[in-house]
């Protein structure tokens, strides 16, 4: 989902906004946040939603957000799709759309893996936390998708295949829903 994030982000001209980015410099930072949150992402489970709605309500009122912005990563939870809803709302604005991309476990698996050989991140380096993420997003984060389902705002596209194929469907489905 990064991958496609950072492609979206340059052909839309809209920041990319990830929680995870965003947890990681803090961690790395060594702020009390990120010592508090390093521990959970290392286990592969969630941060708190408290957490994780303030970080993005500070960062949609910065300027660069005054004409759109891409999730990635967020939101994850029933929790956090409500709160957004409220925040937009107050901003007199709403989400135009939330994209899946569906890839099988074992698909995910391989590719973290893969990624964890250079990325550095400690969650991709242990398969057990690999799989403990992928079980937290079907028992926390799949009712988001029934939350946007009901605003008629969720879709989901194959998350395999070429990169170049991958973007090709976001960017027809993102253009449809913005047009
Ligand atoms: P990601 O970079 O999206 O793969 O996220 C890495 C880790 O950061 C996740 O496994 C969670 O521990 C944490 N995280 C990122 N975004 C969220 C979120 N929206 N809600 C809760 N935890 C999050």
């Amino acid at each position: 989902k990064g991958t496609q994030a950072n492609y979206i982000k340059e052909k839309f001209g809209i920041p990319q906004i990830s929680t995870g980015d965003m947890l990681r410099a803090a961690v790395k930072a060594g702020t009390p946040l990120g010592i508090a949150a390093k521990k959970v992402m290392d286990a592969g489970g969630l941060v708190s939603d408290e957490i994780i709605i303030n970080l993005v309500k500070e960062r949609i009122a910065q300027a660069d957000c005054a004409h759109g912005f891409l999730f990635d990563g967020f939101p994850r939870t029933e929790a956090q799709a409500v709160a957004l809803d409220q925040l937009l709302s107050s901003k007199q604005t709403s989400i135009s759309a939330v994209i899946a991309l569906d890839v099988t476990e074992e698909e995910l698996v391989k590719r973290l893996l893969n990624r964890g050989k250079t990325s550095g991140r400690t969650d991709d380096s242990d398969e057990a936390v690999i799989r403990k993420r992928f079980a937290v997003y079907l028992a926390e984060t799949s009712p988001v998708a029934s939350h946007y389902k009901k605003a008629g705002k969720f879709q989901t596209i194959p998350g395999e295949g070429t990169v170049d194929e991958i973007f090709h469907s976001l960017s027809t489905l993102i253009d449809q829903s913005i047009g």
